[in-house]
């Protein structure tokens, strides 16, 4: 994958409440197209794979259960420069310090549960798809 991608999981948190379509459709008209999506659940494992670069700090293991908690929604979406633009839709970590309008201020319930992820750089967004998605399920220019 190169600059024009990134990955995204709607979180157990936001899918608990009922928020999945509200959330795909900021992402759809925040201008990102889906390349590849699909509705699962990780197992703690894989939770503690995904989020292997926090390990050892205060917040891993519950992150962990928490993300292995109930089903989310992965996705692949693509857009030009979509790594930063997709940080900007989705607002800061801290959803009391996310922007207005932002998915996480709208949507998350606290600083654990912020009812998204997003990469932050082209080699995360390319690692972490392929925990989720063979080169079969992705489908670009097809818009
Ligand atoms: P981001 O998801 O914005 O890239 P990080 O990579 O720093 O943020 O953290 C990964 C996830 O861990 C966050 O989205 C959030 O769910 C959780 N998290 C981060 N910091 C804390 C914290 N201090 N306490 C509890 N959970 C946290
Ligand atoms: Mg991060």
């Amino acid at each position: 994958m190169n600059g024009n991608y990134t990955f995204t999981m709607i979180k157990p948190c936001a899918v608990k409440a009922g928020f999945t379509g509200r959330i795909l459709a900021d992402i759809l008209e925040g201008g990102f197209d889906i390349v590849a999506m699909k509705f699962t659940r990780m197992t703690r494992e894989q939770a503690e794979t995904f989020y292997s670069v926090h390990q050892g700090k205060p917040f891993f293991e519950s992150l962990v259960d928490f993300m292995s908690s109930g089903p989310i929604v992965a996705a692949i979406v693509s857009k030009e420069n979509a790594v930063a633009d997709f940080r900007t839709l989705i607002g800061a970590t801290n959803p009391e310090n996310a922007a207005e309008g932002t998915i996480r201020r709208k949507y998350a319930e606290s600083l654990q549960r912020n009812a998204v992820h997003g990469s932050d750089s082209d080699e995360n967004a390319t690692l972490e798809a392929s925990h989720f998605f063979s080169g079969f399920e992705r489908f670009q220019g097809y818009r």
